[in-house]
C-alpha cells in the first residue's frame, strides 16, 4: 500500500523541538518519550526520527540502520523504567487499531498487571 506522511502531525512537531516532551532516551535514530496521559505507571512511547506513518510502513521501508536504532530505543526503555516483571508494546495502526498520531509509535507500558490483551 501506499504511505502519506504528514508532517504537521504532533510527533513531527516533537521531533523538531517545536513541543516540548519527557526525554527517556533519544539516539540517532529513534526518541522515547513519556506519554501525555500515561495509562500505567509506566507508560512511554518509543518513535523513529524518520517519516514513518506506521509499524508496517517502517518495518517495510526503514533502513536497517534506522531499525537498529529503533530496537536499541525500546531496549534502552525497557532497561531505563525497569519494567523487569514484564509490559506491553502496542502499536495502534490506522482505523481499525484506532491510531490517533499518524507518525509510527511503540507504546511501552507497564509497572503494574496489565490483564488480558483484548476482552474476550
Ligand atoms: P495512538 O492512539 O496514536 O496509538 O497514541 C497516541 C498517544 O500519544 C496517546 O497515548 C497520547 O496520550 C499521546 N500523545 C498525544 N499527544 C501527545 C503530546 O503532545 N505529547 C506526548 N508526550 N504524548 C502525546
Amino acid at each position: 500500500m501506499e504511505f502519506s506522511y504528514d508532517d504537521q502531525n504532533i510527533f513531527a512537531r516533537i521531533l523538531r523541538g517545536e513541543i516540548p516532551n519527557k526525554t527517556v532516551f533519544e539516539n540517532d535514530h529513534a526518541l522515547a518519550f513519556h506519554d501525555i496521559e500515561p495509562q500505567a505507571p509506566v507508560h512511554v512511547l518509543v518513535i523513529p526520527k524518520g517519516a514513518y506513518v506506521s509499524l508496517d510502513h517502517f518495518a517495510g521501508a526503514a533502513t536497517p540502520e534506522e531499525q537498529a536504532g529503533f530496537m536499541q530505543a525500546v531496549a534502552e526503555v525497557c532497561r531505563i523504567t525497569g519494567v523487569d516483571d514484564g509490559f506491553r508494546a502496542i502499536a495502534n495502526t490506522r482505523a481499525h487499531g484506532v491510531q490517533d498520531v499518524p507518525h509510527f509509535h511503540l507504546h511501552i507500558i507497564g509497572g503494574r498487571h496489565l490483564g488480558r490483551m483484548l476482552p474476550k
